[in-house]
C-alpha cells in the first residue's frame, strides 16, 4: 500500500499515490481553486497598462491566496502614504519563485496545460507594470497638486467675496440708512461715526467684523 500523503486541495489524507490526481473529488477541488485564483490575476494583469496609484487606505492590505505556492501573497503594493493597485499580485506572479511553484504545481496536479500561462506574469510584462506604474504616479502627484490647487482657489474665492461684501457695503453707504439720513438730515452718530472712522483708518479689509458691529 502505497504511503499515506495529506492534499492540500481536498484537505484529506490519501493512499492511492499518484492516482488521486486523477479522482473526481481532486479535480473539482483543483478547478474550484483555479477558479477563485484566477479573477484576481486577470484583474492584476489589467493593471499591467494601466496602473493605478491611490491613497492608501488599510483595505490595501488584503492578501490573497497562491495555491501555486501555498502561501498567502499581498494584492496590493503599499509604501507609505500610496498604494499601487494589483501591484503585490503582479510582483509575486513575475517572480522565478512562483514560476517555478507553479511549474511543479501543474506538473503534480496534472492541471491543464493552457491554463499555466494565465497564472504567470511575464518579465517583459512586469517591466511594462513597471513603466506604467510611474506613469500612475506622475498624474497622482499632478491629481493631488491640482486638489491643493483648487482648495487654494476656493479660499481665495471665499476671502475674496468677504472683502467684496465689505467693500460693497461701504461704498454703498448704507442705502437704507442714507434714506433716514436724508430724512433727517443728521447723521446718527453712533452708526455713521464709526463706519467713517474705519475708513480713515484704511483698515477695513483687515477688520471686516468691526463693518457689522454698528
Ligand atoms: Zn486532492
Ligand atoms: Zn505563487
Amino acid at each position: 500500500m502505497a504511503p499515506a500523503q495529506r492534499c492540500p486541495l481536498c484537505r484529506q489524507t490519501f493512499f492511492c499515490g499518484r492516482g488521486h490526481v486523477y479522482s473526481r473529488k481532486h479535480r473539482r477541488q483543483l478547478q474550484a481553486a483555479l477558479d477563485r485564483l484566477l479573477p484576481q490575476v486577470e484583474a492584476a494583469r489589467k493593471a499591467v497598462r494601466s496602473a493605478q496609484v491611490e491613497r492608501y487606505v488599510p483595505e490595501h492590505e488584503r492578501r490573497c491566496w497562491c495555491l501555486c505556492c501555498g502561501c498567502e501573497v499581498r494584492t496590493h503594493l503599499s509604501h507609505g502614504s500610496l498604494t499601487v493597485l494589483h501591484g503585490g499580485l503582479l510582483e509575486h506572479l513575475a517572480s522565478p519563485e512562483h514560476k517555478k511553484a507553479t511549474n511543479r504545481f501543474w506538473w503534480e496536479n496534472k492541471a491543464e496545460f493552457q491554463m499555466k500561462e494565465k497564472f504567470l506574469i511575464s518579465p517583459q510584462e512586469y517591466a511594462q507594470f513597471k513603466k506604467s506604474m510611474v506613469k500612475g504616479l506622475d498624474s497622482y502627484e499632478e491629481k493631488e497638486d491640482e486638489v491643493i490647487k483648487e482648495m487654494a482657489a476656493h479660499i481665495r474665492e471665499v476671502e475674496h467675496s468677504r472683502q467684496e461684501v465689505v467693500r460693497s457695503i461701504l461704498e454703498v453707504g448704507f442705502p437704507w440708512r442714507s434714506q433716514s439720513i436724508s430724512g433727517s438730515a443728521r447723521p446718527r452718530r453712533g452708526l455713521f461715526g464709526t463706519w467713517k472712522l474705519e475708513r480713515d483708518n484704511q483698515d477695513l479689509i483687515c477688520q471686516p467684523g468691526s463693518c457689522f458691529v454698528f
